[in-house]
């Protein structure tokens, strides 16, 4: 029992097999209610969370006719705006950050330079036919790049311009970076407010 669960928390992503024993140890030493209480809450973790079909984020919702996320169906934000990035929470802190108006797009992965088939380990195809829709409908004028500031991110800020140069050309939009200003090793996940602010006034 404590081997098979030591081995499910390992398998969490940053998480090692130290760490993942002292979950355990830590579960063990709690009572019976916070226990039902946090298996409930996993049982229930697919059932209450959709994901979105346009950015491909996840968001709470108990409606499974609700197929857009509050962002994406939101006619304040700026549609001419597109920022693409790598995981939920690099989106989750950008937002938190209330510098950003535009929209989201989420490729749930990184490419490293080594990636066999690049284009299957993130959401390529998805992206480029949410820019061709946007394009369309949504008046796109800008992409904004926000992947990590690391070789693995720049490869696939590198792969998502490629992809896309196509659109890009043809519809002559804009393809911008965040943070060329931003130090090396950044993770957009756990950026501050202000860094996050100029890091997005200095796009390039
Ligand atoms: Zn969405």
């Amino acid at each position: 029992m404590i081997e098979k669960l030591t081995k499910i928390f390992s398998s969490f992503p940053g998480i090692g097999p130290r760490q993942a024993s002292r979950f355990v140890y830590h579960l063990l030493r709690k009572d019976k209610k916070y226990l039902s209480e946090f298996t409930e809450l996993v049982n229930s973790l697919k059932e209450s969370v959709s994901l979105c079909t346009l950015c491909f984020r996840y968001f709470e919702t108990t409606n499974k006719e609700i197929s857009y996320c509050s962002i994406c169906a939101n006619p304040s934000r700026d549609s001419s705006l597109l920022m693409v990035v790598e995981k939920d929470t690099d989106f989750q802190n950008i937002e938190k950050s209330d510098v950003y108006t535009g929209k989201y797009f989420i490729l749930g992965g990184t490419l490293s330079i080594l990636e066999k088939e690049p284009e299957k380990k993130i959401r390529s195809e998805e992206l480029i036919k949410r820019v061709a829709g946007d394009i369309k409908s949504n008046g796109l004028k800008e992409i904004v790049l926000a992947t990590s500031i690391n070789p693995d991110g720049e490869n696939t800020a590198q792969f998502i311009s490629k992809i896309l140069s196509p659109l890009i050309k043809k519809h002559k939009l804009t393809l911008s970076m965040l943070g060329r200003g931003l130090s090396t090793g950044t993770e957009l996940e756990y950026i501050d407010s202000e860094t996050m602010k100029s890091a997005l006034q200095n796009r390039k």
